[in-house]
C-alpha cells in the first residue's frame, strides 16, 4: 500500500530535478541491448581512424550515400558523403537548402594508442624490440602486459601503399609491452605512478629468433626484418613512411552480470561516433543533417585531417556549388552561423572507488542516459566551450519531447583538471554547439566501460536533434 504524499512532498516532486536511472525509465531493455550488439561489432572492427572510415562508408553505401563526386545537383532527399585521406569523413542527408543552416554532428574517431616510431627496430639480449611513442593522453602504466596488435599502412620505397594489420586473428601473433617483475621492481615501486613507466619504456617486444650468422651484428633484429621482407616486401626504410598503430588486440564484450555494460577499447570517441552515425542513418530530417568524423582530436586537432582542418568548409561550399549558390564562401560563412551542433563526446562517468573527483550533483552516473555538458574546460572554465543557454535550452527541450533521458554534467569537481572537446572549433566558425554523448569508466584506457542505456540514449538523441525543427 503506498502512503499518501503530503503536500510539500508533491511540491518537491514538482520543482526539483534529479536524474534517474534510465534503466526503470520507459525504455525497451530488449531494443537497448540489440543495439549493443551492432555497437560492440564496430568497436571491434574499426580500431583505427582509417578503420572507422571504412565502417562508416560501408554503412552509407548500404544506406544509399553517394560519394559528392557523383552528385549532380542538390535535392532534398538526396544522401552524400565525403572522404578526407582515408582520415575523416562527413555524411549529409540533404534537407531544406543550407543557407537555412544545418544540424550537425562532430565527434572523432581517432583513440589514444601507442604508434610506432618511424625508426623502431632494434636489438637487446636477444631480443628483438620495436619503439613506441604514445598518442593522445595516456597514464603509461595502463599499457604494459596488454595485448597488442599492430594496424599499419606502409607506402613503400615506389610509392606503393601496404596495409597490415597483424594480431587481430584468433590464431595471429600479439605483440605486448612487457613491464618489470615485482620481485625485482623494489626501486621502480617507489617511484611515483606518473614516473613508474616512462614513454622511452613503452618498447613492444617483436622477436627472438636469430639468422645464423655470427658475423651478423644484430641477429635477431635481422631476422624480424627478413620477415618483414619476405612476407610484406617491406625494408627498414619503408617504416619512415609509415603509421603502425598498436592498439589493444581485445574485442567489444558485455560487462557485468546483467550485461548491461560495453567493455571496450576507442570507446572515445568511437561510442559516440557510432550513435552520431546511427542517428543521422535513421534520422527523417527537415533540415539538411550533416555528421563529421573526425581525425586528430587527442593530439589537439592539429593538421589537415583534424577538426581545425578546413575539410566541413570544402564540403559546405561544394554543397552550395551544387545548390546554384554564386557567393559560397560568403554564403558559407551564413550557413555556420546559422547552424546547430552537438559535440558527440565522451566524458568521465562516476567510478565508485574513486568518486572524490566529482561533485556529485554535477557528474554523470552510468545508466541515467545521455549527458548534457554545458562545459568544457579546466580551471576557470579555460579554454572552454561554454554553450549558450538559449542552446542548452533547446536541446533539452528535444530530449525531454522525445522522452530521452538525459543528466546535465560536468567532468569532474573545479580544479581536479579538465578537458577539451570539438566544440570550440565549431563555435569559432560560428555555429551553436553543445557537448553531448555518454560517460565512461576508466575513459584513455586500452579497456573503456560504457552503459549500454546511455550508447542508446545518445543514439536517440542524435535521431531527435537531426529531426528537430
Ligand atoms: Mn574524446
Ligand atoms: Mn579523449
Amino acid at each position: 500500500m503506498s502512503k499518501e504524499k503530503s503536500e510539500m512532498q508533491e511540491l518537491e516532486e514538482e520543482l526539483s530535478f534529479e536524474s534517474k536511472s534510465a534503466w526503470l525509465e520507459d525504455i525497451d531493455e530488449e531494443e537497448v541491448k540489440e543495439f549493443a550488439e551492432d555497437y560492440k561489432e564496430f568497436l571491434s572492427s574499426a580500431k583505427t581512424e582509417r578503420e572507422a572510415v571504412e565502417a562508416i562508408r560501408a554503412e552509407a553505401d548500404d544506406e544509399g550515400f553517394v560519394s559528392i563526386e557523383d552528385l549532380d545537383s542538390f535535392e532534398e532527399g538526396k544522401k552524400v558523403y565525403a572522404v578526407n585521406r582515408e582520415k575523416g569523413i562527413i555524411l549529409a542527408k540533404l534537407g531544406e537548402g543550407l543557407e537555412e543552416g544545418a544540424k550537425i554532428t562532430i565527434s572523432h574517431i581517432d583513440s589514444p594508442r601507442l604508434d610506432l616510431k618511424q625508426k623502431p627496430l632494434y636489438e637487446d639480449s636477444d631480443v628483438a624490440v620495436m619503439d613506441t611513442h604514445y598518442y593522445g593522453g595516456i597514464k603509461n602504466y595502463h599499457w604494459v602486459n596488454v595485448p597488442l596488435a599492430l594496424h599499419g599502412v606502409v607506402i613503400d620505397g615506389e610509392g606503393d601503399k601496404h596495409e597490415i594489420t597483424i594480431g587481430e586473428e584468433e590464431d595471429d601473433p600479439l605483440f605486448v609491452v612487457p613491464d618489470l617483475l615485482p620481485h625485482l621492481g623494489k626501486e621502480q615501486l617507489k617511484k611515483e605512478l606518473k614516473e613508474a613507466i616512462e614513454g622511452e619504456e613503452l618498447n613492444i617486444v617483436v622477436g627472438n629468433i636469430p639468422v645464423d650468422d655470427e658475423d651478423v651484428e644484430e641477429r635477431v633484429k635481422l631476422q624480424v626484418l627478413k620477415y618483414l621482407d619476405e612476407e610484406y616486401d617491406l625494408g627498414e626504410e619503408d617504416l619512415v613512411s609509415a603509421e603502425f598503430e598498436a592498439v589493444p588486440a581485445i574485442d567489444a564484450r558485455d560487462l557485468g552480470f546483467d550485461r548491461s555494460m560495453v567493455a571496450s577499447y576507442g570507446q572515445d570517441d568511437r561510442g559516440p561516433s557510432f550513435a552520431a552515425l546511427e542517428g543521422i542513418l535513421d534520422s527523417e530530417p527537415d533540415k539538411t543533417a550533416i555528421a563529421c568524423f573526425y581525425d586528430k582530436e587527442e593530439i589537439g586537432s592539429e593538421g589537415n585531417t583534424s577538426a581545425q582542418g578546413k575539410f566541413v568548409e570544402k564540403f559546405v561550399t561544394e554543397l552550395l556549388g551544387l545548390e546554384g549558390v554564386d557567393e559560397r564562401y560568403s554564403t558559407m560563412n551564413h550557413v555556420f552561423d546559422s547552424s546547430e551542433v552537438l559535440s558527440a563526446d565522451v566524458s568521465a562517468a562516476v567510478n565508485p572507488t574513486f568518486k572524490d573527483v566529482h561533485d556529485q550533483k554535477n557528474a554523470i552516473n552510468l545508466g541515467q542516459g545521455v549527458a548534457l555538458v554545458k562545459f568544457t574546460g579546466s580551471g576557470g572554465k579555460y579554454s572552454a566551450n561554454d554553450a549558450n543557454a538559449e542552446f542548452v535550452g533547446k536541446v533539452r527541450r528535444v530530449f525531454n519531447e522525445e522522452d530521452i533521458p538525459w543528466q546535465p554534467v560536468e567532468l569532474g569537481k573545479v580544479d581536479k583538471g579538465g578537458g577539451g572537446t570539438l566544440a570550440k572549433f565549431f563555435a569559432r566558425r560560428g555555429a551553436e554547439v553543445v557537448d553531448v554523448g555518454f560517460g565512461l569508466l576508466s575513459m584513455h584506457s586500452p579497456y573503456e566501460i560504457s552503459s549500454k542505456v546511455d550508447v542508446y540514449s545518445t543514439f536517440k538523441g542524435f535521431r531527435g536533434f537531426f529531426e528537430s525543427s
